[in-house]
């Protein structure tokens, strides 16, 4: 019998597991239908054995001291100051708008002072900004708004500026000095070995197992669970009842180049040329050396693999209907960007992961934060014909199966005494062989049918 079953291997359910494991002792399995941890943030060596990101760029910032020292007890960090540079006019200039970009684009002289005064007398003030298009033109005025957003967005999102919330491109400032960093946060630093590095010590433990490729309806009856997890989509977990939620998703064409370097930062933006949003070279990311590089191209398109929940007023009330019922679903708690229908970046997902923790243990964060066990003394199921090689250090390794088959296989071992993270957590590509295997399709494709079945919806029996 597991603790907790956790749907999902991203941020949210991986924070989750570790403190659950660690932090309370529960056993716990976490299953993802992709075949590897660390959800959107995946990292992996391409063909060439360039380090990318399979799901586009992921750039850590945190202004929160808590959540970097979370991290940060299960990697290093090489330092890194995010730029972006917009392809506009035919100029490569800063994003976020600066005085460098006004500069140049206009070939004027500027001094911050006098920028102000230049945005000033081109905004388009308005009361509220309510929309994404009123953010913009109330800042910069419409010109600017043009060359930088509004195509950008309408490929982004396939909807204009006006019809989105105003926190879409409230996400992007603008300055008046020369500050060209993409963020200010406090803390902005890559995972020095890679987020799925990260992922597979946060989750190397004797408490928690993981299967991949994984559906989550595969297993909910067949691996007897307290509690549960959920970071899928909250419509696909209860069957779409209310109408499906959108979600903006991607398409990423990697490509390497035989050269070192393409392109002078990481990421390149194009509001108004091509069919895709923007570029991003890998190596200014990971601070890798290599003779060659690699690129990732994203285009947005309506259908496909989730990725961005939309923000804007229907949706809103469309997910609240959602919230309504997962409030009364008990024993389902419902954590991350996909299950809370949240446009949140890493660190507050894992903020919001820990606050859950915090929750389940009734403790605040920060004693959330601390909790520390041994891991349970678990009896390991020895064959009779073993050849038995003693287990360095944690005596219990993952071998102990419960409830039939479900350890991954990463348990005891007849030859060493114990499985490499790698191994345990199924990151050298060759999955699991497991009964439930047949449904995974590794890309999280799965038909988006009703999840809910399991006899804990108590909304449903009341409907
Ligand atoms: P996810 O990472 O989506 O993990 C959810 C997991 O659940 C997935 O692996 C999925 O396969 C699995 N799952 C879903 N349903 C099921 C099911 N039924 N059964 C089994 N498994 C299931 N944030 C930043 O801070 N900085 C950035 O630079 C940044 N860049 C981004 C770029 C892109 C292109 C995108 C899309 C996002 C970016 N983000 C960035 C946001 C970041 O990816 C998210 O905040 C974070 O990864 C969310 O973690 P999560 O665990 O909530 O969700
Ligand atoms: N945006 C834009 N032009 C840009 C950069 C951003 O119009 O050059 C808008 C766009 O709507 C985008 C939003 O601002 O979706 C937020 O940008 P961010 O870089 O934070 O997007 P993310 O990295 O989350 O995709």
């Amino acid at each position: 019998m597991f603790d907790y079953l956790i749907v999902g291997a991203g941020f949210a359910g991986s924070v989750i597991a570790e403190r659950l494991a660690r932090g309370c002792n529960k056993k716990v399995l976490i299953v993802d239908r992709r075949n590897h941890i660390g959800g959107n943030a995946y990292d992996c060596f391409d063909d060439y054995g360039v380090l990318i990101h399979k799901y586009g760029p992921h750039i850590f910032h945190t202004a929160c001291k808590e959540v970097f020292g979370y991290l940060s007890r299960f990697t290093d960090w090489r330092q890194y100051q995010h730029k972006v540079l917009a392809s506009v006019d035919g100029q490569l200039v800063p994003i976020p708008i600066n005085l460098d970009t006004i500069n140049r684009l206009y070939g004027l002289n500027l001094d911050s002072f006098q920028l102000d005064k230049w945005f000033e007398s081109r905004a388009e003030k308005k009361e509220v900004c309510k929309t994404s298009e009123d953010v913009v033109v109330n800042k910069v005025g419409r010109e600017l708004y043009e060359k930088f957003f509004r195509g950008y967005t309408r490929k982004q999102w396939g909807l204009d500026p006006s019809e989105l919330d105003a926190q879409v491109t409230a996400r992007v400032p603008t300055r008046t000095n020369r500050d060209d960093r993409y963020f200010t946060d406090a803390y902005q630093a890559m995972p020095k070995q890679g987020f799925t590095r990260m992922f597979e010590k946060m989750l190397d433990h004797p408490n928690i197992k993981v299967m991949l490729n994984c559906d989550y309806r595969d297993v909910k009856e067949w691996a007897p669970h307290n509690e549960l997890i959920f970071t899928g989509c909250v419509d696909e977990y209860f069957g779409f009842r209310h109408g499906k939620l959108p979600y903006r998703c991607l398409e990423f064409k990697h490509e390497t180049i035989n050269k070192e370097w393409v392109q002078p930062v990481a990421v390149i933006n194009y509001p108004n040329d091509y069919a895709y949003t923007r570029v991003t070279e890998f190596k200014h990311l990971t601070g890798q050396e290599h003779p060659k590089t690699s690129v990732v191209y994203e285009f947005s398109c309506a259908e496909g693999d989730p990725y961005y929940p939309i923000p804007r007023t229907e949706n809103a009330e469309l997910y609240r209907k959602y919230t309504a019922l997962a409030e009364r679903t008990s024993n389902v708690h419902f954590v991350g960007r996909l299950a809370t229908y949240k446009y949140y970046n890493m660190d507050q997902v894992v903020a919001q992961a820990l606050t859950t923790f915090a929750k389940i243990v009734g403790k605040t964060r920060q004693e959330a934060l601390e909790l520390k066990t041994e891991p349970r003394i678990t009896r390991i199921h020895v064959p009779m014909n073993a050849e038995l090689i003693p287990l360095n250090g944690n005596g219990n390794g993952n071998g102990h199966h419960e409830n039939g088959s479900i350890s991954n296989g990463n348990g005891y071992s007849k030859r060493r005494g114990r499985a490499s993270a790698a191994e345990v957590l199924g990151m050298n590509g060759n999955g699991h062989s497991h009964r439930n295997r047949k449904n995974g399709n590794g890309n999280g494709t799965a038909d988006r049918n009703s999840l809910v079945n399991d006899g804990k919806d108590k909304s449903a029996s009341r409907e």
